[in-house]
């Protein structure tokens, strides 16, 4: 079974309750549909600008998790023809982010969760 937690961003958490991320890890369809197996242990709210991320990376770590993905919302915009990412999302900088969480965890990240873009795919950093 894969150990999956989530981070999301502190500027849509009064909007959205992780709906559709948890939606969709529990059919294991868009981000996580490469999985066969999978159980959420924990969801985390980054806060700008970002610098407690590897800290919350490694509470989760601490909590079981092997994956942490990253809301679709930090990257990409919903528009009147689904979700679209040529104008990014909540956040500037997730990409470094990412990375940093992956490079200081050594935990596998994802970028992206819930309604991916047309012809994203979500690529896993292991
Ligand atoms: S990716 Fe979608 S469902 Fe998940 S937190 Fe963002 S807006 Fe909500
Ligand atoms: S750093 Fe990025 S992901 Fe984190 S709260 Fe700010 S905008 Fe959202």
């Amino acid at each position: 079974m894969s150990r999956i937690a989530l981070i999301r961003c502190e500027k849509n958490e009064d909007r959205c309750p992780l709906t559709g991320c948890f939606q969709c890890l529990d059919e294991k369809k868009e981000g996580f549909a490469h999985y066969t197996d999978a159980a959420l242990v924990g969801v985390f709210t980054c806060k700008c600008p970002g610098d407690k991320a590897v800290a919350l990376a490694k509470i989760l770590k601490s909590k079981g998790a092997e994956v942490i993905h990253f809301c679709t919302c930090t990257f990409a915009t919903k528009t009147g023809n689904g979700w679209d990412m040529t104008k990014g999302g909540f956040c500037s900088c997730i990409d470094e982010i990412i990375d940093r969480v992956h490079q200081e965890t050594d935990l596998s990240c994802v970028k992206g969760s819930a309604h991916l873009p047309a012809g994203y795919t979500a690529d896993i950093l292991v």
